[in-house]
């Protein structure tokens, strides 16, 4: 994936790296290789990778299953917990962002 760096402007292909944070949490960054800009991707903790396994598995079921009553509730579930992860995701940002 190639992104644009807001730093000095030059693109780069984005290499993802991982950081732990402790108590189970773990930020997803990049750094921009021309003047090492550094971004945050992502911020999970154990709850929220819980849920993404969750809803891959979930999504999965949809695709297995023939029944479209089923797969709507299956779908609903998904949104509650896209909904939550993305709290989730949004709260240990604002926390640790700037660690
Ligand atoms: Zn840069």
């Amino acid at each position: 994936m190639n992104v644009n760096c807001t730093g000095c402007q030059k693109d780069f292909d984005i290499t993802l790296k991982e950081k732990k944070h402790g108590k189970g949490i773990i930020e997803t960054y990049f750094v921009c290789p021309h003047c090492s800009t550094r971004f945050s991707a992502a911020f999970t903790n154990t709850r929220s990778r819980k849920i993404q396994k969750q809803i891959r598995k979930l999504w999965d079921e949809i695709r297995g299953c023939g029944n479209v009553k089923l797969a709507e509730h299956k779908k609903e579930k998904i949104d509650k917990l896209t909904e939550e992860n993305k709290q989730i995701m949004s709260k240990l940002k604002e926390e640790y962002a700037s660690k």
